[in-house]
């Protein structure tokens, strides 16, 4: 299972050290075998390129994560830690031996990090800095399943990801078809964006919408997400079904972790343990915060002031369900969600 590990920004504050002589920053693509690839970062004007780095015997600067006391796994400094878990989607300072390598010489302050307890009991970490979450469905071929969306949207939102929902083979459905089943996204102020990778729609949007971030995919598999990044970084050159959908049930038994930079800028994370991102346990409050939309209603508050807005008289949040003020799929996806979380 896979999950968000909040970084603690007490014990992370941001190095604001200058470069040493002969340092440059980076991001590492792949890791493997105490080898990383890191993607150094543009000089002004220049384009970024790739170097195999290794780690300094003893890194300045390590961050290890304790797993004491009842909170979530902090990040605390080590001193003395040789152990030190440079993961896909660090950002790194290393130096050069020359063109092609170098040795990371520190780590950089984490803004996010998902790891999974697998590996003989220990916690691998799959991936860093990890900040959108790309929700992908068809227009049709085959059709979308909102309630699946409704899902990972929620899924983001307790991961700390930000969603962006795209809706591809919008070649295939006219205006009505795609408002009828994606327009009440864009109407609560979700981020959407409708493309054809075969006709190259909304592609310039998406690779705007990807530079600067490093996101994941997912998405039902047949809708697109190969062929859209293709589109994207023309080089890629991914296989059809090359990207497979995130399931709860881990379709990959491999743990190759790389993160793909994308000509356009930006960073795709392909982590089969992420396959697994997992809803995190939530409570009401939290899961009432995936549904932006319910703020109005709730705010009239309901009768009863322990209200669960299911059977209850005087449900400010079911009276604008009849209303029509808020969708009645909406609300049902709120209660299965919730089911859900009660049973974990
Ligand atoms: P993935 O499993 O999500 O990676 O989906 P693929 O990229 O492999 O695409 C599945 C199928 O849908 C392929 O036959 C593609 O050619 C087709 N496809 C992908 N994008 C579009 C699109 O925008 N419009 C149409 N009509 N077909 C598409
Ligand atoms: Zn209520």
């Amino acid at each position: 299972i896979a999950s968000r590990i909040p970084a603690d920004a007490g014990d992370n504050e941001p190095d604001q050290s200058a470069l040493a002589e002969g340092e440059r920053e980076g991001i590492v693509l792949k890791a493997y075998s105490g080898q990383f690839v890191v993607q150094a970062d543009p000089d002004a004007g220049g384009i970024p390129r790739t170097v195999t780095c290794s780690l300094r015997g003893v890194l300045k600067k390590r961050f290890t994560y304790s797993t004491s006391g009842s909170q979530p796994r902090r990040v605390t400094r080590a001193r003395q830690n040789i152990d030190v878990d440079v993961a896909v989607g660090d950002r790194v300072r290393f130096s050069s031996i020359d063109e092609a390598y170098g040795v990371i010489e520190s780590i950089l302050p984490r803004t996010s990090r998902f790891a999974r307890s697998s590996f003989r009991g220990r916690e691998q970490t799959m991936v860093t800095n990890l900040d959108q979450l790309v929700i992908v469905f068809a227009c049709a071929e085959p059709n979308p399943d909102l309630w699946r969306i409704d899902r990972w949207l929620a899924a983001a939102k307790s991961n700390g990801l930000e969603p962006l929902i795209v809706a591809n083979k919008r070649d295939r459905v006219d205006e009505t078809t795609f408002q009828e089943r994606f327009g009440e996204f864009a109407e609560i102020g979700y981020r959407l964006v409708a493309t054809s990778a075969r006709e190259q729609l909304g592609i310039s949007e998406l690779r705007a919408l990807l530079a600067g971030r490093v996101s994941a995919f997912t998405g039902p598999s047949g809708v697109g997400k190969s062929s859209l990044l293709n589109e994207i970084s023309p080089g890629l050159k991914l296989a059809t079904g090359e990207i497979g959908e995130i399931t709860f049930k881990g379709r990959h038994t491999t743990t190759v972790r790389e993160l793909i930079p994308l000509v356009s800028g930006g960073w795709v994370a392909d982590t089969p343990g992420l396959r697994q991102l997992e809803l995190l346990n939530m409570d009401d409050d939290e899961l009432l915060a995936c549904f932006p939309e319910f703020v109005p209603a709730l705010a009239r508050t309901c009768r009863f002031r322990n209200c669960q807005h299911q059977n209850e008289p005087g449900c400010a949040l079911k009276e604008a369900v009849a209303s029509g003020e808020v969708s009645a799929r909406r609300y049902e996806s709120f209660l299965m969600l919730r089911r859900e979380a009660e049973q974990r």
